[in-house]
């Protein structure tokens, strides 16, 4: 019966109490973005750009990178579409961005810090970003950065982004932002967390290793108080916090971050129906009430098994 009832979920999403939830799609490239405008997703809350580089040996022209970003805003036509900025290194090395071997490329000079080894590469991808947007008749459209560290760098590239009429966000996926929150938001207009490298990064856990598996898990209660810290400075100051990384994608845990007042949900598009239905089960208050037990748990087991028992 529950599968049936995800099957036949049209959206929009909104908790049983009337509430209107967004939930956004995770998307890689234009076909992608056109798959997921035929989903129930109300829009694009992670436009992963390096993934469209992932063999280019030479940096695409600001003209070249345009025509690309512009596939996935003209999918979405007066819909929300978060840019990210490339998140090249680690796990998505791209040959024209990643030029140094690394012993811990994790921890090495990936997302905004690229900008460091390559001058001009954030301004150009912005230029592209802008293009794209106004080719498209979208008005400031939402760009963000991976792996913000400091708030100098939420700062230089806020002022960036606002040289070029977009506005400007920031993941939170180093624990450093959720650690400090009010800082980094402060200096842009809103945020994304991204659970998954921001569990690898507070339970020093690589996110490829199975081994660790029960470690790098969003349910981790120190994961889910950087998410509160993140969520309650948004709420503080009324700017949007999304999240972004797979924990969206659980409906048990997208009920706990709605609680903790995450404001979207961004997803694999495939996960959608099954998190708005779950939603649609339960009140914004219950979620608000089970939030704030399970970040008492004393461990990401017992955090998960308090949620299902409430929840369900
Ligand atoms: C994340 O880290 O959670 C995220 C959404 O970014 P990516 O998976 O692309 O690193
Ligand atoms: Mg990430």
């Amino acid at each position: 019966a529950l599968r049936e009832e995800i099957r036949g979920w049209a959206g929009p999403a909104q908790t049983a109490d009337g509430v209107h939830v967004q939930l956004l799609a995770n998307v890689s490239d234009g076909a992608a973005a056109r798959k997921a405008s035929t989903s129930p997703a109300e829009g694009v809350g992670l436009y992963r750009t390096e993934l469209s580089f992932l063999t280019a040996q030479t940096e695409p022209s600001v003209a070249e990178q345009a025509a690309i970003y512009s596939e996935v805003f003209s999918a979405f036509p007066g819909q929300k579409v978060v840019v990210r900025t490339l998140d090249a290194g680690s796990d998505k090395p791209v040959p024209f961005a990643n030029h140094e071997e690394e012993e811990n490329p994790a921890l090495g000079v990936r997302g905004i810090r690229l900008g460091w080894k390559n001058p001009g590469l954030v301004e150009r991808q912005l230029d592209a970003i802008a293009q794209a947007a106004e080719d498209n008749g979208v008005e400031k459209p939402w760009v963000m950065a991976p792996m913000v560290a400091t708030v100098d760098e939420a700062f230089e590239f806020a002022q960036k982004c606002r040289e070029r009429d977009l506005t400007p966000g920031i993941m939170v996926e180093v624990p450093a932002v959720g650690i400090m929150p009010d800082a980094f938001l402060k200096e842009v207009d809103f945020f994304s967390i991204g659970t998954n490298d921001l569990t690898q990064y507070t339970m020093a856990s690589d996110r490829m290793a199975s081994s660790l598996a029960m470690l790098t898990d969003p349910w981790q209660p120190a994961v889910l108080r950087l998410v509160q810290n993140a969520a309650a400075a948004g709420q503080r100051v009324n700017k949007p916090v999304g999240v972004c990384g797979e924990a969206a994608a659980d409906p048990l845990l997208a009920c706990v971050l709605i609680g903790l007042g995450i404001t979207s949900l961004s997803m694999a598009v495939n996960a959608i129906p099954a998190v708005g239905v779950q939603l649609g089960k339960v009140s914004l208050q219950k979620c608000q009430q089970v939030a704030a037990q399970v970040v008492e748990s004393r461990n990401s087991r017992d955090a998960k098994e308090l949620a299902a028992a409430l929840l369900r």
